[in-house]
């Protein structure tokens, strides 16, 4: 019987809960999927604590995975079984051994890409994609500050503003993460655990601030990015680690004419061309060298309870994969 790990209420890690799960056949345009690994994302967190409420309980979590097609709906012309394929996508449903899911947002691998791999980088590479050339494009020669920058996106994020000729400034909680995001493109790591990085950007940028920062922590580190924004800079808020930032003012932008962007990367991948230069796109810079993907942190899937503990205790760098 294939399995999964379930919630019935929201709550702490301890809610994840290992049960057999059989899926069924795929609908209009879905395939039932084998999954061969399965992505832990922060997304992840919010759906299991009620942040991003989900449409009912008992649910399946989890949002993006890789394996084998072993079926397909009616109405799916371009899939077959045996196809190798990623994805990062809703609905929700990942944290299981066999799913069905939406063919349409499903992508075939490269042969280089492994299935661990591709797990860990759909969701956060895609996003680290779009954030840099959609939502901020950034120029080389800017500055840009990434926060959590040994963090799954923080890694991807600053390989790929280094190659893009960006000047990038990082935070990170200890020494190691710091070395990490160093050694992943990262300029100016600064080691902080609250808000209090602004005084050191200053310092890095001669004053002048970033031009775009990329913002997944939240309310600790909302204040202190908009102190450390250029004039006319652009905060792209994309996620909040740290909890939700409280409600602001437009006002608030007028001291730096600055722009404030909240970026969802679903809305971007939703047509399915988007979807495919996205992805193609992400696929391109990892086989060119100029972005490299480190092993992900395995766990059992059973052991998803345990995962999410430590990417929530900020024990962990990089990406975290389940296997089934
Ligand atoms: P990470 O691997 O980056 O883990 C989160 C990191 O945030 C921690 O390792 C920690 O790094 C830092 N952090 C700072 N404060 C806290 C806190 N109070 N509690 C926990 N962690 C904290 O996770 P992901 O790569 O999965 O996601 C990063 C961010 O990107 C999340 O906010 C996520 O929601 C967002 N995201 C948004 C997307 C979008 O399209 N909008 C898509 C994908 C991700 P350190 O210890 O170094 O400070």
């Amino acid at each position: 019987m294939p399995q999964a790990v379930i919630i019935e209420a929201t709550g702490g890690p301890e809610v994840l809960r290992p049960a057999e799960h059989e899926p069924g056949a795929p609908g209009e345009g879905q395939v039932r999927l084998r999954q061969t690994a399965i992505g832990v994302n922060y997304i992840d967190v919010y759906h299991r604590t009620g942040l991003y409420p989900l449409p009912g309980l008992p649910a399946i979590i989890g949002m993006e995975g890789a394996g084998v097609v072993e079926a397909v709906g009616p109405g799916v012309s371009d899939l077959a079984p045996g196809d190798r394929v990623a994805y990062a996508c809703p609905p929700t449903g990942a944290y299981a051994s066999v799913r069905l899911a939406p063919a349409a947002q499903m992508v075939k691998l490269p042969e280089a890409i492994n299935d661990e791999v591709a797990a860990s980088i759909m969701l956060k590479g895609m996003t680290a994609q779009y954030l840099l050339h959609d939502t901020a494009p950034v120029r080389a020669g800017d500055f840009v500050l990434v926060h959590a920058a040994a963090g799954g996106v923080g890694l991807l994020l600053c390989q790929w503003a280094k190659h893009l000729g960006c000047t990038v400034i990082g935070t990170a909680s200890t020494e190691e993460k710091a070395a990490l995001a160093r050694a992943h493109g990262c300029d100016h790591p600064i080691v902080t655990r609250g808000g209090d990085f602004a005084a050191r950007v200053k310092e890095i940028t001669g004053g002048a601030g970033c031009r775009v920062i990329y913002d997944g922590i939240g309310r600790d580190s909302f204040a202190g990015s908009m102190e450390s924004l250029a004039m006319c800079g652009r905060l792209v808020s994309f996620g909040q680690a740290s909890g939700p930032i409280e409600p602001i003012a437009p006002g608030l932008l007028s001291a730096k004419s600055a722009s404030l962007s909240r970026p969802v990367l679903f809305h971007y991948t939703a047509k399915r061309p988007e979807l495919l230069r996205i992805a193609g796109a992400l696929f391109e810079v990892i086989a060119s060298g100029a972005v490299k993907v480190e092993p992900p942190r395995r766990y059992a899937l059973a052991e998803a309870a345990q995962a999410h503990a430590d990417l929530e205790g900020r024990r962990t760098t990089g990406s975290l994969v389940l296997v089934p």
